[in-house]
């Protein structure tokens, strides 16, 4: 057992052994978090219900009958901001990925666990709503450990039952909307509507998804954070001494002791009443330092700040501060690093934001026929034969000419002078480019395709023409 040191504190690390839900022998401490109550709790409260509103309504917004956004791993299929992306896009999907990583980075780097705290699902779901429920039913956590304890009466029975009927009615509706991003709102709605031997599969994934989600929110809880969480375990690399956290002031709160004892020395102002403790969905206790397990849902902030009220003291012995900013006594400052930091984040989400703009609505891909020469067309003219593959991302069908672009000649489609393609569909088309010989100047000439319908150019592809060695 080692020891680590504050200025003026020094206090054992076993605390670190092993995860603060887990007792010495290895079996699971169940935490029965207190209700926070303060300024924090509040306001998560007011913007949780704008959370639940935007994961409950996105589904069913549509831009031009398309979804705002679809993850469909098993088709392949990803909408994003109502653009669609096809395997063909992969590498703008990617890019998305990889801008969407180094935000984390460089977003942690400086604001630390503020999305853990703030904007995840899981912890939006679980004190915002499943724990509140259990608040509801079963009281605040004297009342459940009382209750834990107590024999099975009728009371009892009912009051678990009812608990475990509504968390499971949550995240079966949790689920079906889940389900929703993944295979749109009108696919779910004909799995809610049809008879269920049409969509085995689909109503099957809404059964595991209702089972996972109750399994989490009622028994796995807060390990999804401390123990699963990829994002969690990466804390310890991502963060530094000067990432916002939120932090126990050790300067100001050491040495610890009790409210009476303190009238009577010289003690720090934490009173060692342990809220800040009790209130944790985590278990841990913040005046441990940084701890991986902190989820930064600022509910020990909450506990404290109403406890330094009570006792007459400022608030913030425990806040939102850097662990620099601590040791210097000095309060959190919007420093150079995080706005640099930010301004980088905001630089990733213009460039991923320009990117997905400027992607066309139409892919073309022409090559020349494989294997082929130049024909000659008549005294004067050559011609090249080229394969087109197209890509329909919109929801219409659209009908596409093809047209030379700054240069002498003629196409000449196989077929139907336009291509049609159907909504979100592929196709292909043959056709002869016909160049006058004195335009055909070297072996390759280079060749600019523009794509029209209805007389608006969508996009524009290049090839080559080949003509004779001169
Ligand atoms: S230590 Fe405080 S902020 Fe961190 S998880 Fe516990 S209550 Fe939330
Ligand atoms: S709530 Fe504040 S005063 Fe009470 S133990 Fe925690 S840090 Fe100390």
């Amino acid at each position: 057992m080692s020891e680590i040191k504050h200025s003026n504190v020094i206090e054992t690390d076993a605390f670190r052994d092993r995860i603060a839900t887990v007792d010495e022998s290895g079996k699971r401490k169940w935490i029965y978090a207190y209700q926070p109550k303060g300024r924090f709790y509040n306001i998560r409260s007011v913007l949780s219900v704008f959370y639940f509103l935007i994961f409950f309504g996105l589904p069913f917004v549509q831009i031009n009958e398309r979804p705002l956004f679809l993850f469909n791993i098993p088709e392949a299929k990803f909408i994003l901001f109502g653009k669609i992306f096809w395997p063909q896009d992969f590498f703008i999907f990617g890019l998305t990925m990889v801008t969407f990583v180094f935000f984390i980075i460089l977003f942690t780097a400086a604001f630390g666990r503020l999305f853990c705290g703030w904007a995840c699902p899981q912890t939006n779901f679980m004190e915002m709503m499943f724990r509140r429920v259990e608040y509801w039913i079963l009281g605040d956590a004297p009342a459940q450990k009382q209750l834990k304890s107590a024999p099975w009466t009728g009371k009892k029975m009912i009051k678990i039952t009812v608990k475990h009927l509504l968390f499971f009615l949550l995240s079966f509706t949790i689920a079906n909307f889940f389900l929703a991003y993944i295979i749109g709102i009108n696919e779910l709605e004909k799995i809610i509507t049809e008879p269920v031997t049409q969509h085995v599969v689909g109503f099957a994934s809404i059964l595991v998804f209702s089972a996972v989600f109750y399994g989490v929110y009622a028994f796995f809880r807060e390990q999804a954070c401390t123990v699963v969480c990829p994002y969690g375990r990466l804390q310890s690399v991502l963060l530094d001494k000067n990432s916002m956290i939120v932090a126990y002031d050790y300067k100001r709160g050491e040495p610890r002791g009790n409210f009476k004892k303190q009238a009577s020395s010289s003690l720090g102002d934490c009173i060692d009443c342990h809220l800040c403790v009790k209130v944790c969905p985590t278990g841990i206790d913040i005046r441990n330092g940084v701890q991986m397990e902190c989820v930064g849902c600022t509910a020990c902030i909450d506990a404290c700040d109403h406890v330094m009220d009570s006792i007459g003291k400022p608030k913030g012995l425990i806040r939102y501060a850097s662990e620099n900013s601590i040791a210097k006594g000095e309060p959190l400052r919007y420093t150079v690093r995080m706005k640099l930091y930010t301004g980088l984040c905001f630089l990733l989400l213009a460039l991923l934001s320009v990117i997905l703009m400027t992607r066309k609505d139409i892919d073309a891909t022409v090559i020349r026929t494989a294997g082929m020469l130049y024909q000659e067309r008549g005294k004067d003219s050559l011609s090249n034969l080229y394969n087109i593959k197209l890509i329909n991302k919109t929801t219409k069908d659209i009908a596409v000419k093809v047209v030379l672009k700054d240069q002498q000649g003629t196409i000449l489609m196989a077929g139907k002078p336009v291509i049609e393609i159907k909504k979100e569909g592929q196709a292909s088309g043959t056709f002869f480019i016909i160049l006058p010989k004195s335009a055909v100047k070297q072996r390759k000439t280079m060749l600019k395709l523009a794509l029209y319908t209805n007389g608006e150019e969508l996009v524009t592809s290049k090839t080559n023409f080949l003509g004779p060695a001169l």
